[in-house]
């Protein structure tokens, strides 16, 4: 090693799913909204002075802040925004898992977590979750340095119950208890009341899914006003334009229009509905997902046979080889209607003896 290298900061990165080039693809590898985000994100953006963009953006984004105060009913002060969730879940990390003691999460869940933790030097202990890949809430019942699952967990779609929840914040008062909402949106039940109860509570959600922005940008956590200001505090001494003015404009429209946002969801949990019989009519073993993906296994067929196949065919979903209880499983993301039964007609073909 040469003498320079000795004093890099040395991180092992996350990897994100596939962004196939190829636009004909079926991507159903990284859980994105398979429709377009609200309609009045083109008149938004249409209409937009282009002046604007001669100039800094709003630092605290006050706007896009407020719109999303308005739609949960909270102060604005109770909001922080940023680039993506992983951008504010980042922050989190560096604002609020500052003890030296080990943060806590399950062994299986969003693989960005132990990133950050070892991004930032954070000792960590992951908890298994039990043989059905449910999180067990006694396991966060020990002396730790914060917590962190999201809800649904991810890979598995599985809803913690919001009295479970509870559970983890009554027994950890004196920590920071995020809980990553990523994909609340598709039939789970939010945290956001608790906040009331609980100042230690912070929330994180995204316009990636359920609000069909991947590709702009924004996150945002909610929690109680000390606590942001907290993480503002970190923001500020990092980049204090995070936010762009497309973002702000775009994702204070887009949080308004709750009739689209609605439909949008609503059709993607019919479409699951409907693929889990499907998968079950091929044999597939799978999770009661909650979530905009599904995590399946078949009990004859290697996932990363299928997944090879599927990838031949045009039919992109993910993989994860680690941990080893989940390798032979699959995640598909949930696409339109007819992306799915593009997906099952393959299947079909594809896998004669169930
Ligand atoms: C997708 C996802 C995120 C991050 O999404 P952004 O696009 O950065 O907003 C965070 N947590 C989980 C569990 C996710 O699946």
């Amino acid at each position: 090693m040469r003498e320079w290298e000795k004093n890099i900061r040395k991180v092992v990165p996350y990897v994100p799913g596939e962004q196939p080039k190829e636009t004909s693809v079926i991507k159903l590898n990284t859980n994105e909204n398979p429709y377009p985000p609200a309609p009045c994100a083109e008149r938004a953006l249409r209409s937009m002075d282009l002046d604007l963009l001669r100039r800094y953006p709003d630092p605290a984004a006050s706007t896009l802040v407020k719109a999303i105060a308005g739609f949960y009913g909270l102060e604005e002060a109770q909001v922080f925004v940023g680039v993506g969730s992983d951008d504010v879940l980042a922050l989190a990390f560096l604002t609020c898992f500052h003890s030296g003691r080990p943060i806590l999460f399950p062994d299986i869940t969003y693989s960005f977590y132990d990133v950050w933790a070892g991004l930032f030097r954070i000792p960590y202990e992951t908890q298994p979750l039990d043989e059905d890949f449910k999180i067990r809430t006694e396991d966060y019942e020990r002396e730790n340095g914060g917590i962190i699952f999201p809800n649904p967990n991810a890979p598995t779609g599985i809803l913690l119950p919001l009295s479970e929840v509870e559970k983890i914040l009554e027994s950890n008062p004196d920590v920071i208890v995020i809980v990553d909402e990523a994909y609340i949106d598709f039939g789970g039940t939010s945290a956001v009341p608790l906040l009331e109860k609980y100042d230690n509570l912070l929330i994180a959600q995204t316009f990636s899914k359920s609000r069909s922005m991947a590709g702009m940008r924004i996150g945002f956590l909610l929690g109680n006003p000390e606590l942001i200001r907290y993480i503002s505090d970190c923001k500020y001494s990092f980049n204090s334009y995070t936010m762009n003015q497309t973002a702000i404009a775009l994702g204070a429209e887009v949080i308004r229009d709750r009739e689209y946002f609605s439909q949008c969801t609503q059709k993607i949990i019919e479409t699951r509905e409907w693929a889990k019989e499907e998968f079950r009519k091929l044999g597939f073993l799978f999770t009661d997902s909650m979530a905009n993906f599904l995590f399946v296994t078949h009990p004859l067929y290697r996932a990363e046979d299928i997944f090879s196949a599927l990838k031949e065919a045009g039919i992109y979903v993910r993989h994860f080889s680690h941990p080893k209880r989940i390798a032979n499983y699959l995640r598909i993301t949930v696409g339109t209607r007819d992306e799915m039964e593009t997906l099952f007609s393959f299947l079909k073909q594809y896998m004669p003896k169930q």
